[in-house]
């Protein structure tokens, strides 16, 4: 099972500091939010059921985060909510909680929830078959890339909660084996992600199929202008919380910049492997090649890793993260498809191999360390040619990394060492992406790995 270890008091330290969170609400509309200070609860102030906190507390969760606080009670009072927060924060808990006790029993599913992939399909799904097995509800998940036969068998007897992606529940709707006109609730989580992953259009037919008096609920880690008209379309006069703000990262987590050259990296982090503390640690390259070169490295040094990109199969990549999960693994290279929504117990470090490109990836990518309390770190390399976009997540964090100097990877000592002993190059014969690093004046990159 993928989880956090149950946290403490950390929770409120974490993400807002003392006694009370500041919880940005706007309560009439998108941008008109207004700072409302909320005193700490208890699960038991939140108007949940005996049922409900004895099931939190038997995950040794003693206090509910503030996304659970702001959107719970919310939720259970009929609101429709929409909520701005990253994955780690408890979200599932807190659209699950509300979903379970709102549910009127009868046939049909009564809850949807949607989500990007599934990877989050399957982690959402056996969340909320954790948090509702006091109750007695069936909760089933259906997802692209395995077989349909099992999901059809799976709603042959419609659950109480269906859990889903876009794609699959469409072929799902039109080969008729799923009815979604006795939802209550909808739940579209990683709303930004769906939007980004091009399934607007699936979306859309969807919600057709649903009733229109429904509850809704919507959670997205970011709110680019397409959520925010998703959001208006879906949501009737919702609760808005906003609980991380752009470019919000966790404060457990430490973050560094090392400075290196694009033909050292699978080196670096081979040395930097060789630290025991690393014990867990999730690598992020761009590229699915980039990731199976990556990973034969590693298998070639002798490290136990494996691979999760959209080109593996859904056998392949369930695999791949239950070795991560169990710890038969150490190192699990993924592309952009883990990066969200991962959550994965222990998780010690965090590696962009490769710079994201866009600055929110990045506050997702390393979102997968340092969650629910516990401490963790993120390393992202730098080739020259990465420094422009480790700028826009400095200017987007703002605040300048910090740089780790090794110099028998980047561009110290060792630049001048190679350039006294290799002086030209041949033409055509220079690793890929090392071209700007090369040819720059050492002034000028010196000046340039300043950054920040
Ligand atoms: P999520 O943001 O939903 O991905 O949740 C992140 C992790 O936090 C999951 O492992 C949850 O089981 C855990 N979690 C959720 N709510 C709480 C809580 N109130 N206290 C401690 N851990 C929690």
């Amino acid at each position: 099972m993928m989880r956090v270890s149950a946290p403490d008091a950390a929770w409120s330290a974490r993400i807002a500091g003392p006694r009370c969170i500041r919880a940005r609400i706007a309560v009439d509309g998108i941008r008109a939010m207004r700072e409302e200070k909320t005193d700490l609860r208890r699960f038991e102030e939140l108007n949940l059921s005996g049922e409900s906190v004895a099931v939190a507390t038997e995950l040794g969760w003693t206090e509910p985060t503030p996304i659970q606080r702001e959107a719970i009670p919310a939720a259970l009072a009929g609101r429709d909510v929409v909520g701005i927060a990253q994955t780690g924060t408890g979200k599932t808990g807190a659209f699950a909680l509300a979903i379970m006790e709102r549910l009127t029993r009868g046939p049909g599913p009564r809850a949807l929830i949607l989500c990007p992939t599934r990877e989050l399909a399957g982690q959402v799904a056996e969340e909320v078959a954790r948090l509702s097995h006091r109750r007695a509800l069936r909760v089933e998940a259906v997802y692209g890339g395995v077989p349909i036969g099992r999901q059809l068998e799976g709603l042959r007897r419609p659950p109480e909660i269906l859990v889903a992606t876009p794609g699959r529940l469409l072929d799902h709707l039109e080969r008729g084996t799923v009815d979604l006109g006795t939802v209550q609730i909808l739940v579209l989580d990683e709303a930004d992600r769906m939007l980004d992953m091009g399934f607007r259009p699936q979306i859309e037919k969807i919600l057709r199929r649903l009733p229109e008096r429904r509850q809704t609920m919507l959670f997205s880690a970011t709110m680019p202008g397409g959520v925010q008209a998703l959001a208006q379309g879906v949501a009737r006069d919702p609760l808005w919380i906003e609980l991380a703000p752009r470019g919000t990262t966790a404060v457990g987590i430490e973050q560094q910049v090392y400075m290196v050259r694009p033909e050292r990296k699978s080196e670096l982090l081979l040395e930097l492997l060789a630290h025991p503390s690393w014990d867990q640690v999730l690598v992020f390259t761009r590229t699915k090649t980039g990731a199976d070169r990556l990973l034969a490295r590693l298998c070639g040094a002798g490290i136990a890793a494996s691979v999760l990109h959209s080109d593996r199969t859904q056998k392949d990549r369930t695999r791949a993260l239950d070795h991560f999960v169990r710890g038969h693994v150490r190192v699990l290279v993924a592309t952009d498809v883990a990066q969200r929504g991962l959550d994965v117990e222990g998780i010690s470090h965090v590696v962009n191999y490769d710079v994201p490109l866009d600055p929110e990836d990045y506050v997702h990518r390393i979102g997968r360390t340092g969650r629910a309390g516990a401490t963790g770190a993120a390393v992202t390399f730098v080739t020259p040619s990465e420094i422009a976009a480790l700028r826009a997540i400095e200017h987007m964090l703002g605040r300048s990394l910090e740089r780790v100097d090794a110099p028998e990877f980047g561009y110290g000592p060792a630049l001048t060492a190679e350039r006294t002993l290799n002086p030209r190059r041949p033409r055509g014969s220079r690793p890929l992406g090392t071209r700007l690093g090369e040819e720059l004046s050492e002034e000028r990159l010196a000046e340039l790995l300043k950054v920040g």
